[in-house]
Protein backbone atom coordinates (compact mmCIF):
# COMPACT_ATOMS: atom_id res chain seq x y z
CA UNK A 1 0.00 0.00 0.00
CA UNK A 2 1.53 3.45 -0.70
CA UNK A 3 -0.28 6.88 -0.90
CA UNK A 4 -0.01 10.55 -2.50
CA UNK A 5 -1.06 13.32 -1.26
CA UNK A 6 -1.20 16.36 -3.84
CA UNK A 7 -1.77 19.72 -2.65
CA UNK A 8 -2.14 23.53 -2.91
CA UNK A 9 -2.79 23.88 -6.93
CA UNK A 10 -4.20 27.13 -7.89
CA UNK A 11 -6.51 25.44 -9.64
CA UNK A 12 -7.49 21.56 -9.79
CA UNK A 13 -9.79 21.15 -13.22
CA UNK A 14 -11.87 18.02 -12.79
CA UNK A 15 -13.49 17.31 -15.98
CA UNK A 16 -15.89 14.97 -13.56
CA UNK A 17 -19.39 15.11 -14.19
CA UNK A 18 -20.11 18.65 -12.85
CA UNK A 19 -17.12 19.83 -14.34
CA UNK A 20 -15.80 21.31 -10.74
CA UNK A 21 -12.28 23.35 -10.76
CA UNK A 22 -11.33 23.51 -7.54
CA UNK A 23 -8.95 26.58 -6.12
CA UNK A 24 -6.48 25.38 -3.77
CA UNK A 25 -7.36 21.31 -4.90
CA UNK A 26 -5.40 18.69 -4.60
CA UNK A 27 -5.83 14.68 -4.54
CA UNK A 28 -5.21 12.05 -2.24
CA UNK A 29 -4.14 8.73 -3.90
CA UNK A 30 -3.42 5.16 -3.12
CA UNK A 31 -2.09 2.92 -5.16
CA UNK A 32 -2.54 4.66 -8.36
CA UNK A 33 -5.82 5.42 -7.56
CA UNK A 34 -7.78 8.79 -6.41
CA UNK A 35 -9.21 8.21 -3.21
CA UNK A 36 -10.26 11.98 -2.53
CA UNK A 37 -10.49 14.99 -4.51
CA UNK A 38 -11.13 18.25 -2.94
CA UNK A 39 -9.44 21.45 -1.39
CA UNK A 40 -6.44 20.85 0.18
CA UNK A 41 -7.55 22.15 3.73
CA UNK A 42 -10.21 18.92 3.67
CA UNK A 43 -7.56 16.37 2.45
CA UNK A 44 -5.48 14.52 4.52
CA UNK A 45 -2.59 15.83 6.06
CA UNK A 46 -0.14 13.40 6.01
CA UNK A 47 1.14 10.26 3.01
CA UNK A 48 3.78 8.51 2.03
CA UNK A 49 4.73 11.19 -0.89
CA UNK A 50 3.60 14.36 -0.87
CA UNK A 51 3.64 16.99 -3.81
CA UNK A 52 3.38 20.44 -3.27
CA UNK A 53 1.69 21.79 -6.54
CA UNK A 54 1.52 25.87 -5.55
CA UNK A 55 1.42 28.30 -8.61
CA UNK A 56 0.08 25.14 -10.50
CA UNK A 57 -2.74 23.89 -13.04
CA UNK A 58 -3.95 20.35 -12.35
CA UNK A 59 -5.81 18.36 -15.25
CA UNK A 60 -6.55 15.30 -16.04
CA UNK A 61 -3.87 13.45 -18.08
CA UNK A 62 -4.77 14.19 -22.39
CA UNK A 63 -5.31 10.87 -23.89
CA UNK A 64 -4.17 10.41 -27.41
CA UNK A 65 -6.48 8.47 -29.43
CA UNK A 66 -4.49 8.12 -32.73
CA UNK A 67 -0.65 7.94 -34.09
CA UNK A 68 2.27 5.82 -35.61
CA UNK A 69 4.84 6.36 -33.49
CA UNK A 70 7.32 4.78 -35.70
CA UNK A 71 6.85 8.08 -38.40
CA UNK A 72 9.11 10.43 -36.15
CA UNK A 73 11.92 8.89 -37.90
CA UNK A 74 10.54 10.10 -41.18
CA UNK A 75 9.38 14.13 -39.93
CA UNK A 76 9.27 16.80 -42.44
CA UNK A 77 10.64 14.87 -45.44
CA UNK A 78 11.13 16.94 -48.58
CA UNK A 79 9.16 14.66 -50.93
CA UNK A 80 6.54 14.51 -48.64
CA UNK A 81 5.94 17.71 -47.26
CA UNK A 82 3.60 19.67 -49.71
CA UNK A 83 1.65 16.19 -50.74
CA UNK A 84 -1.82 14.46 -50.25
CA UNK A 85 -2.51 12.11 -48.43
CA UNK A 86 -2.47 9.22 -51.27
CA UNK A 87 1.04 10.67 -52.65
CA UNK A 88 2.42 11.28 -49.42
CA UNK A 89 2.11 7.44 -48.58
CA UNK A 90 3.43 6.59 -51.97
CA UNK A 91 6.52 8.83 -51.44
CA UNK A 92 6.69 7.16 -47.56
CA UNK A 93 6.26 3.38 -48.07
CA UNK A 94 9.59 2.51 -49.43
CA UNK A 95 11.44 4.48 -46.58
CA UNK A 96 9.41 2.70 -43.91
CA UNK A 97 10.32 -0.35 -45.88
CA UNK A 98 13.73 -0.36 -44.32
CA UNK A 99 12.76 -0.06 -40.63
CA UNK A 100 14.08 -2.31 -38.58
CA UNK A 101 13.18 -3.80 -34.71
CA UNK A 102 16.07 -1.33 -33.22
CA UNK A 103 13.96 1.65 -35.10
CA UNK A 104 10.49 0.72 -33.91
CA UNK A 105 12.19 0.65 -30.06
CA UNK A 106 13.79 4.33 -31.01
CA UNK A 107 10.51 6.17 -32.29
CA UNK A 108 8.33 4.30 -29.80
CA UNK A 109 10.10 5.85 -27.18
CA UNK A 110 10.49 9.20 -29.19
CA UNK A 111 7.08 9.60 -29.59
CA UNK A 112 5.65 9.31 -25.93
CA UNK A 113 8.69 11.07 -24.48
CA UNK A 114 7.35 13.92 -26.33
CA UNK A 115 3.76 12.84 -25.28
CA UNK A 116 4.46 13.05 -21.94
CA UNK A 117 6.18 16.04 -21.66
CA UNK A 118 3.20 17.75 -23.05
CA UNK A 119 0.82 16.37 -20.66
CA UNK A 120 -0.28 12.99 -22.07
CA UNK A 121 -1.01 10.05 -19.90
CA UNK A 122 -2.55 7.42 -22.39
CA UNK A 123 -1.53 6.89 -25.72
CA UNK A 124 -3.11 4.58 -28.55
CA UNK A 125 -0.78 4.19 -31.44
CA UNK A 126 -1.00 2.79 -34.92
CA UNK A 127 1.61 -0.02 -35.80
CA UNK A 128 0.70 -1.27 -39.48
CA UNK A 129 4.04 -2.20 -41.15
CA UNK A 130 6.54 -5.01 -39.93
CA UNK A 131 9.51 -4.82 -42.03
CA UNK A 132 12.78 -6.92 -41.47
CA UNK A 133 11.20 -8.78 -38.90
CA UNK A 134 9.43 -6.12 -36.54
CA UNK A 135 6.87 -7.07 -34.03
CA UNK A 136 4.53 -4.70 -31.99
CA UNK A 137 6.13 -6.35 -29.12
CA UNK A 138 9.11 -3.80 -29.96
CA UNK A 139 6.76 -1.09 -29.38
CA UNK A 140 4.91 -2.41 -26.42
CA UNK A 141 8.38 -3.60 -24.68
CA UNK A 142 10.21 0.35 -25.59
CA UNK A 143 6.56 1.69 -24.62
CA UNK A 144 6.76 0.24 -21.42
CA UNK A 145 10.11 1.82 -20.22
CA UNK A 146 8.66 5.52 -20.53
CA UNK A 147 6.22 5.16 -18.11
CA UNK A 148 2.63 5.98 -19.99
CA UNK A 149 -0.24 3.77 -20.72
CA UNK A 150 -0.31 2.44 -24.39
CA UNK A 151 -2.76 0.86 -26.19
CA UNK A 152 -1.06 -0.56 -28.74
CA UNK A 153 -2.83 -1.15 -32.10
CA UNK A 154 -2.14 -4.68 -34.27
CA UNK A 155 -2.41 -2.86 -37.58
CA UNK A 156 -2.14 -4.58 -41.08
CA UNK A 157 -2.11 -4.04 -44.93
CA UNK A 158 -2.82 -6.73 -46.72
CA UNK A 159 -4.09 -5.43 -50.04
CA UNK A 160 -0.54 -4.37 -52.29
CA UNK A 161 -0.41 -2.79 -55.23
CA UNK A 162 -0.69 -5.91 -57.65
CA UNK A 163 -4.19 -6.29 -55.83
CA UNK A 164 -5.82 -3.14 -56.65
CA UNK A 165 -4.44 -1.91 -52.94
CA UNK A 166 -2.30 1.42 -52.72
CA UNK A 167 1.17 0.04 -50.63
CA UNK A 168 3.84 -1.50 -52.53
CA UNK A 169 3.56 -5.37 -52.51
CA UNK A 170 6.85 -5.74 -50.52
CA UNK A 171 5.40 -4.31 -47.09
CA UNK A 172 1.96 -6.06 -46.96
CA UNK A 173 1.74 -9.30 -45.06
CA UNK A 174 -0.33 -12.53 -45.24
CA UNK A 175 -3.79 -12.44 -44.13
CA UNK A 176 -3.41 -15.95 -41.92
CA UNK A 177 -0.05 -14.52 -40.59
CA UNK A 178 -1.63 -11.28 -39.43
CA UNK A 179 -4.50 -12.96 -37.61
CA UNK A 180 -2.52 -15.60 -35.77
CA UNK A 181 0.10 -13.13 -34.73
CA UNK A 182 -3.16 -10.68 -33.55
CA UNK A 183 -4.10 -13.45 -31.55
CA UNK A 184 -0.54 -14.62 -29.86
CA UNK A 185 -0.56 -10.45 -28.85
CA UNK A 186 -3.76 -10.05 -27.30
CA UNK A 187 -2.68 -13.10 -25.36
CA UNK A 188 0.56 -12.20 -24.39
CA UNK A 189 -0.10 -8.82 -23.57
CA UNK A 190 -3.99 -7.47 -23.16
CA UNK A 191 -4.92 -6.44 -19.91
CA UNK A 192 -8.83 -5.80 -20.00
CA UNK A 193 -8.44 -4.72 -16.05
CA UNK A 194 -9.26 -1.34 -14.63
CA UNK A 195 -5.47 0.39 -14.34
CA UNK A 196 -4.75 -1.25 -17.17
CA UNK A 197 -0.85 -0.07 -18.73
CA UNK A 198 -1.16 -2.15 -21.55
CA UNK A 199 -4.25 -3.01 -23.98
CA UNK A 200 -3.93 -4.53 -27.34
CA UNK A 201 -6.44 -2.91 -30.54
CA UNK A 202 -6.64 -4.27 -33.82
CA UNK A 203 -6.39 -2.39 -36.45
CA UNK A 204 -6.37 -2.98 -40.07
CA UNK A 205 -5.17 0.11 -41.58
CA UNK A 206 -7.92 1.76 -44.11
CA UNK A 207 -10.20 0.74 -46.52
CA UNK A 208 -7.55 0.90 -49.10
CA UNK A 209 -4.77 -1.22 -47.64
CA UNK A 210 -6.86 -4.53 -46.51
CA UNK A 211 -9.76 -6.89 -47.76
CA UNK A 212 -12.70 -7.08 -46.73
CA UNK A 213 -12.05 -10.29 -45.03
CA UNK A 214 -9.45 -9.34 -43.23
CA UNK A 215 -11.56 -6.53 -41.64
CA UNK A 216 -14.22 -9.23 -40.98
CA UNK A 217 -11.98 -11.66 -39.33
CA UNK A 218 -10.11 -8.99 -37.56
CA UNK A 219 -13.56 -8.32 -35.79
CA UNK A 220 -14.75 -11.36 -35.10
CA UNK A 221 -11.17 -11.87 -33.28
CA UNK A 222 -11.49 -8.48 -31.16
CA UNK A 223 -14.87 -9.69 -30.31
CA UNK A 224 -13.62 -12.80 -29.37
CA UNK A 225 -11.36 -11.91 -26.48
CA UNK A 226 -12.96 -8.16 -26.03
CA UNK A 227 -10.83 -5.49 -27.08
CA UNK A 228 -11.56 -2.38 -29.57
CA UNK A 229 -10.85 -2.76 -32.98
CA UNK A 230 -9.67 0.60 -35.09
CA UNK A 231 -8.95 1.88 -38.46
CA UNK A 232 -8.60 5.31 -40.71
CA UNK A 233 -11.90 5.90 -42.38
CA UNK A 234 -13.22 9.06 -44.30
CA UNK A 235 -10.23 10.43 -43.96
CA UNK A 236 -9.76 12.54 -47.73
CA UNK A 237 -12.07 12.53 -50.45
CA UNK A 238 -9.68 10.13 -53.03
CA UNK A 239 -10.56 7.90 -50.33
CA UNK A 240 -14.11 8.14 -50.17
CA UNK A 241 -13.67 7.91 -54.60
CA UNK A 242 -11.93 4.85 -53.95
CA UNK A 243 -14.68 2.71 -51.98
CA UNK A 244 -17.28 3.71 -54.14
CA UNK A 245 -15.77 2.58 -56.92
CA UNK A 246 -13.60 -0.88 -55.51
CA UNK A 247 -16.57 -1.58 -53.01
CA UNK A 248 -19.57 0.66 -54.09
CA UNK A 249 -20.37 2.48 -50.85
CA UNK A 250 -19.02 4.94 -48.72
CA UNK A 251 -16.70 4.54 -46.05
CA UNK A 252 -19.23 4.22 -43.66
CA UNK A 253 -21.34 1.86 -45.08
CA UNK A 254 -18.45 -0.07 -45.96
CA UNK A 255 -18.00 -0.44 -42.59
CA UNK A 256 -21.31 -1.25 -41.48
CA UNK A 257 -21.15 -4.41 -44.55
CA UNK A 258 -18.33 -5.45 -42.24
CA UNK A 259 -19.79 -5.50 -39.19
CA UNK A 260 -17.53 -2.71 -38.01
CA UNK A 261 -19.84 -0.19 -36.48
CA UNK A 262 -20.30 -0.34 -32.64
CA UNK A 263 -18.85 0.64 -28.94
CA UNK A 264 -15.97 -1.22 -29.20
CA UNK A 265 -14.88 0.04 -32.60
CA UNK A 266 -13.20 4.17 -33.05
CA UNK A 267 -12.04 5.63 -36.45
CA UNK A 268 -8.98 7.61 -36.73
CA UNK A 269 -10.57 11.10 -38.93
CA UNK A 270 -14.00 11.11 -40.10
CA UNK A 271 -13.33 14.24 -42.12
CA UNK A 272 -16.16 13.64 -44.94
CA UNK A 273 -19.02 12.01 -43.28
CA UNK A 274 -22.45 12.84 -43.79
CA UNK A 275 -24.80 14.07 -41.53
CA UNK A 276 -26.80 10.34 -41.87
CA UNK A 277 -23.25 8.95 -40.98
CA UNK A 278 -22.83 11.22 -37.99
CA UNK A 279 -26.49 10.07 -36.71
CA UNK A 280 -25.09 6.36 -37.36
CA UNK A 281 -21.96 6.88 -35.19
CA UNK A 282 -24.23 8.39 -32.32
CA UNK A 283 -26.40 5.45 -32.90
CA UNK A 284 -23.59 2.55 -33.17
CA UNK A 285 -21.67 4.36 -30.27
CA UNK A 286 -18.39 4.59 -32.47
CA UNK A 287 -15.81 6.68 -31.51
CA UNK A 288 -13.83 9.27 -34.10
CA UNK A 289 -10.46 9.85 -33.41
CA UNK A 290 -9.57 13.96 -34.34
CA UNK A 291 -6.63 14.43 -35.56
CA UNK A 292 -7.06 18.56 -36.53
CA UNK A 293 -3.53 19.04 -37.33
CA UNK A 294 -2.91 16.06 -39.06
CA UNK A 295 -5.73 17.10 -41.44
CA UNK A 296 -4.65 20.53 -42.32
CA UNK A 297 -0.97 19.43 -42.97
CA UNK A 298 -2.50 16.97 -46.08
CA UNK A 299 -4.94 19.26 -46.74
CA UNK A 300 -7.64 17.04 -45.89
CA UNK A 301 -10.35 19.02 -44.82
CA UNK A 302 -12.18 20.11 -41.44
CA UNK A 303 -13.95 17.26 -39.99
CA UNK A 304 -17.43 18.52 -38.30
CA UNK A 305 -16.39 17.69 -34.61
CA UNK A 306 -19.06 20.39 -33.37
CA UNK A 307 -21.91 18.35 -35.13
CA UNK A 308 -20.77 15.16 -34.14
CA UNK A 309 -20.59 16.12 -30.29
CA UNK A 310 -24.22 17.81 -30.74
CA UNK A 311 -25.51 14.50 -31.87
CA UNK A 312 -23.81 12.53 -29.28
CA UNK A 313 -20.88 10.77 -31.14
CA UNK A 314 -17.90 9.75 -28.71
CA UNK A 315 -14.99 11.93 -29.98
CA UNK A 316 -11.44 12.14 -28.65
CA UNK A 317 -8.01 13.67 -30.14
CA UNK A 318 -4.80 12.17 -31.78
CA UNK A 319 -2.33 13.66 -32.86
CA UNK A 320 -1.57 11.31 -35.80
CA UNK A 321 1.99 10.18 -37.04
CA UNK A 322 4.78 12.04 -36.99
CA UNK A 323 5.18 12.45 -40.58
CA UNK A 324 1.56 14.15 -40.67
CA UNK A 325 2.24 16.12 -37.78
CA UNK A 326 4.98 16.84 -37.47
CA UNK A 327 4.67 16.96 -33.89
CA UNK A 328 3.42 15.05 -30.74
CA UNK A 329 2.23 18.04 -28.65
CA UNK A 330 -0.99 17.27 -26.84
CA UNK A 331 -1.87 20.53 -25.55
CA UNK A 332 -0.90 22.00 -28.86
CA UNK A 333 -3.31 19.59 -30.72
CA UNK A 334 -5.74 20.65 -27.81
CA UNK A 335 -5.08 24.17 -28.82
CA UNK A 336 -5.58 23.35 -32.55
CA UNK A 337 -8.84 21.48 -32.56
CA UNK A 338 -10.39 24.63 -30.82
CA UNK A 339 -8.89 26.78 -33.52
CA UNK A 340 -9.80 24.87 -36.59
CA UNK A 341 -13.46 24.72 -35.40
CA UNK A 342 -13.78 28.26 -35.21
CA UNK A 343 -12.87 28.22 -39.13
CA UNK A 344 -15.53 25.52 -39.89
CA UNK A 345 -17.97 27.72 -38.28
CA UNK A 346 -16.42 30.79 -40.44
CA UNK A 347 -17.00 28.81 -43.50
CA UNK A 348 -20.34 28.14 -42.35
CA UNK A 349 -21.31 31.50 -41.78
CA UNK A 350 -21.68 31.31 -38.05
CA UNK A 351 -20.96 34.73 -35.74
CA UNK A 352 -19.34 34.45 -32.16
CA UNK A 353 -22.97 35.28 -30.15
CA UNK A 354 -21.99 37.36 -26.93
CA UNK A 355 -25.38 36.49 -25.32
CA UNK A 356 -26.45 32.59 -24.97
CA UNK A 357 -24.04 29.61 -26.21
CA UNK A 358 -21.25 30.11 -28.64
CA UNK A 359 -21.39 28.49 -32.00
CA UNK A 360 -17.85 28.26 -31.45
CA UNK A 361 -15.51 25.77 -29.61
CA UNK A 362 -14.61 26.71 -26.95
CA UNK A 363 -11.06 26.23 -25.18
CA UNK A 364 -12.94 23.80 -22.22
CA UNK A 365 -14.57 21.78 -24.79
CA UNK A 366 -11.43 21.12 -26.72
CA UNK A 367 -9.65 19.97 -23.26
CA UNK A 368 -12.81 18.22 -22.50
CA UNK A 369 -12.12 16.67 -26.17
CA UNK A 370 -8.61 15.40 -24.77
CA UNK A 371 -9.85 14.41 -21.97
CA UNK A 372 -13.10 12.89 -21.05
CA UNK A 373 -13.87 12.37 -25.07
CA UNK A 374 -10.55 10.39 -25.58
CA UNK A 375 -11.13 8.15 -22.32
CA UNK A 376 -14.54 7.10 -23.94
CA UNK A 377 -13.39 6.25 -27.11
CA UNK A 378 -11.00 4.30 -26.11
CA UNK A 379 -13.11 2.54 -24.16
CA UNK A 380 -11.61 3.26 -20.72
CA UNK A 381 -14.23 4.17 -17.81
CA UNK A 382 -11.14 4.59 -15.25
CA UNK A 383 -9.49 7.23 -16.83
CA UNK A 384 -10.80 10.70 -18.43
CA UNK A 385 -11.47 12.45 -14.90
CA UNK A 386 -10.21 13.42 -11.31
CA UNK A 387 -12.66 11.62 -9.07
CA UNK A 388 -12.83 8.89 -6.51
CA UNK A 389 -11.94 5.73 -7.77
CA UNK A 390 -10.25 6.87 -11.32
CA UNK A 391 -6.76 6.09 -12.00
CA UNK A 392 -4.01 9.22 -10.57
CA UNK A 393 -3.06 10.28 -14.05
CA UNK A 394 -2.74 14.00 -14.45
CA UNK A 395 -0.07 16.98 -15.39
CA UNK A 396 0.60 19.89 -13.91
CA UNK A 397 1.91 23.52 -15.63
CA UNK A 398 3.32 26.01 -13.84
CA UNK A 399 1.34 29.23 -14.60
CA UNK A 400 3.80 31.62 -13.50
CA UNK A 401 5.66 31.99 -16.14
CA UNK A 402 6.18 34.39 -19.47
CA UNK A 403 3.19 32.75 -21.64
CA UNK A 404 0.84 33.19 -19.34
CA UNK A 405 1.15 36.59 -18.39
CA UNK A 406 -1.60 38.43 -18.50
CA UNK A 407 -4.04 35.68 -18.88
CA UNK A 408 -4.81 34.43 -15.60
CA UNK A 409 -8.04 35.60 -14.81
CA UNK A 410 -8.90 32.01 -16.71
CA UNK A 411 -6.33 29.71 -16.23
CA UNK A 412 -7.73 26.90 -18.10
CA UNK A 413 -8.16 28.97 -20.96
CA UNK A 414 -4.66 30.17 -21.00
CA UNK A 415 -3.12 26.91 -21.25
CA UNK A 416 -5.55 26.45 -24.59
CA UNK A 417 -5.39 29.95 -25.70
CA UNK A 418 -1.96 30.93 -24.94
CA UNK A 419 1.12 29.35 -26.73
CA UNK A 420 1.62 25.76 -25.58
CA UNK A 421 3.99 24.98 -23.11
CA UNK A 422 5.55 21.70 -22.22
CA UNK A 423 4.22 20.01 -18.56
CA UNK A 424 6.39 20.26 -15.20
CA UNK A 425 4.77 17.04 -14.03
CA UNK A 426 2.84 14.40 -15.83
CA UNK A 427 1.75 11.82 -13.06
CA UNK A 428 0.23 8.35 -14.45
CA UNK A 429 -1.25 6.05 -11.77
CA UNK A 430 0.74 7.82 -9.10
CA UNK A 431 4.18 8.17 -10.16
CA UNK A 432 6.04 10.93 -11.98
CA UNK A 433 6.81 10.22 -15.49
CA UNK A 434 7.47 14.08 -15.83
CA UNK A 435 9.14 15.47 -12.55
CA UNK A 436 10.03 19.44 -12.76
CA UNK A 437 9.93 19.70 -16.91
CA UNK A 438 12.21 16.54 -16.82
CA UNK A 439 11.25 13.10 -18.07
CA UNK A 440 12.01 10.86 -15.07
CA UNK A 441 12.57 7.50 -17.12
CA UNK A 442 15.02 7.45 -20.10
CA UNK A 443 17.98 9.48 -20.82
CA UNK A 444 16.73 11.96 -23.91
CA UNK A 445 20.69 13.46 -24.87
CA UNK A 446 21.79 9.94 -25.55
CA UNK A 447 18.30 8.47 -27.47
CA UNK A 448 17.88 11.93 -29.29
CA UNK A 449 21.44 10.90 -30.78
CA UNK A 450 20.45 7.26 -31.66
CA UNK A 451 17.24 8.26 -33.14
CA UNK A 452 18.90 11.21 -35.41
CA UNK A 453 20.76 8.81 -36.52
CA UNK A 454 18.21 5.99 -37.24
CA UNK A 455 16.44 8.65 -38.95
CA UNK A 456 19.33 9.35 -41.04
CA UNK A 457 19.96 5.84 -42.62
CA UNK A 458 16.66 5.63 -43.09
CA UNK A 459 16.68 8.23 -45.56
CA UNK A 460 19.57 7.74 -47.29
CA UNK A 461 18.78 4.24 -47.72
ZN1 LIG B 1 -3.13 7.81 -39.05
Amino acid sequence: MSTLLVKHAALLVTMDDHRQEIPDGGLFVRDGFIEQVAPTRVLPAQADEVLDLSDHIILPGLINTHHHFYQTLTRAVPAAQDANLFNWLKTLYPIWGRMTPEDIRLSTQTALAELALSGCTTASDHLYIFPNGSKLDDEIQAGMEVGIRLHASRGSMSLGESKGGLPPDSVVEAEDFILSDSQRLIETYHDPKPGASIRVVLAPCSPFSVTAELMRQSAMLAREYGCQLHTHLAETQDEEVFCLEKFGYRPVEYMDTLGWLGSDVWFAHSVHVMDEEIHTYARTGSGVAHCPTSNMRLASGIAPILEMLRAGVKVGLGVDGSASNDGSHMLEEVRQAMLLARVRAALQGASLSVEGSSPLMTARQALEIATRGSAAVLGRDDLGSLQPGKCADFFAINLNRLDYAGALHDPVASIVFCAPVRSDFTIVGGKPVVENGQLTTIDLSRHIHQHNQAAQRLLLG
